[in-house]
């Protein structure tokens, strides 16, 4: 298969950068679709208008209307086609940003990504995640183009709910994990081919990153500040798990991720189901308890949900997440191993259990 890497042309991360998107924008084209939704309008909505006009790009708002759907990204793209669109920005979370992938790919143009929660690692890929009306898994759109720009105001997202952060450091653990099982199984990847060596080299970083930096940057964050910790863990949950899934490969920890979607589990965040899905990839492939436990032990300090309870799936269910796990649509493919759903079912009790002894 074909060694693939592909990225945005450009990121840039730091402290009050979003208020010089009207200047970053307006390189790339003078009409800009701003998608955001209403709380996110509310707190940076104003700071990202004005510097719009500041810098002579002419803009409209629209409100996103809650989930990532194939209605909502036709919806969207009617609103851009009444009128003239060169530029789409998505201003929010990880749903507002993959609906404006969705409109920019229907329209054309180019794309800006403004997360202002650092809560996953969507900013930076060409990958959509796309759910139906009642808000289950529908599957993804891989995109033949990614964001043209990635900007990141650190300030944003460490003011957000600190849930969110250590969500994204737990949808960023598994990166290294998951590129690693996608190269030794021969699997693909979003980026349309075999894992490359620069894909999975940025996917061994963020794990170093996260592993240093990630737990005093969770404390600067429930205490409201930016430190350096923050800057590297956040440059790690949005870049360089980013690049590091795309060119590296998804396995076992999103497919879990998936399988716990699939039971209509709705509580727990994109990380915190994926960072479940990591400890089970790890019992799937036979580490050692130690590994195991020191990831786990890592992921319960900084508040990620280690057992069944934490995640809201009652014992009853696991046989019906193995199944979903396994369907032929997850990432459950790039598993070296070939896991069956009586596996995943004994592996997800395995780390309950572990999870629970932690405790
Ligand atoms: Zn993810």
């Amino acid at each position: 298969m074909t060694r693939t890497f592909v990225a945005p042309p450009r990121y840039l991360q730091g402290v009050g950068t979003l208020d010089d998107v009207g200047t970053h924008v307006s390189r790339l084209g003078g009409r800009a679709l701003v998608v955001t939704d209403e709380v996110v309008a509310d707190v940076v909505g104003e700071s990202v208008t004005r510097s719009l006009s500041d810098a002579g790009v002419d803009y409209r708002v629209v409100t996103f209307g809650g989930e990532c759907t194939r209605d909502e990204i036709s919806r969207l793209t009617d609103v851009a086609q009444n009128g003239a669109v060169d530029v789409v920005v998505g201003v929010g979370g990880g749903k507002v940003v993959d609906v404006a992938k969705g409109v920019r790919s229907r329209i054309g143009g180019r794309l800006v990504t403004l997360p202002t929660i650092a809560s996953t690692d969507a900013p930076t890929s060409g990958l959509s995640v796309v759910y139906t009306d009642d808000g289950s898994l529908a599957g993804g759109i891989v995109h033949d183009e990614r964001p043209d720009l990635v900007l990141v105001d650190t300030a944003v997202v460490a003011a957000a709910p600190v849930r969110w952060f250590v969500s994204g450091i737990g949808d960023a653990l598994a990166t290294r994990f998951e590129a690693r099982a996608t190269r030794e199984s021969g699997g693909w990847t979003f980026a349309g081919g075999s894992p490359s060596q620069a894909g999975v080299a940025l996917a061994e970083r963020c794990y170093d990153v996260l592993r240093a930096h990630g737990p005093a940057a969770v404390d600067a964050v429930r205490d409201g500040t930016v430190t350096d910790d923050v800057e590297e863990t956040v440059e790690a949950i949005v870049l360089l798990s980013g690049l590091g899934f795309e060119n590296g490969g998804l396995a076992a920890a999103h497919a879990v991720h998936d399988g716990i979607v699939s039971v209509g589990v709705t509580g727990p965040t994109h990380g915190e189901m994926v960072c479940f899905g990591l400890l089970t990839q790890l019992v799937l492939e036979g580490r050692s308890d130690e590994e195991i436990r020191d990831v786990a032990r890592f992921a319960s300090d900084i508040g990620l949900p280690v057992t069944l309870a934490d995640i809201g799936v009652s014992p009853d269910r696991l046989g019906a997440v193995a199944e979903a796990t396994c369907r032929d649509e997850t990432s459950i493919d790039n598993q070296p191993g070939d896991p069956t759903p009586d596996a995943v079912t004994d592996a997800l009790r395995t780390v309950d259990e572990l999870g629970r002894s932690l405790e």
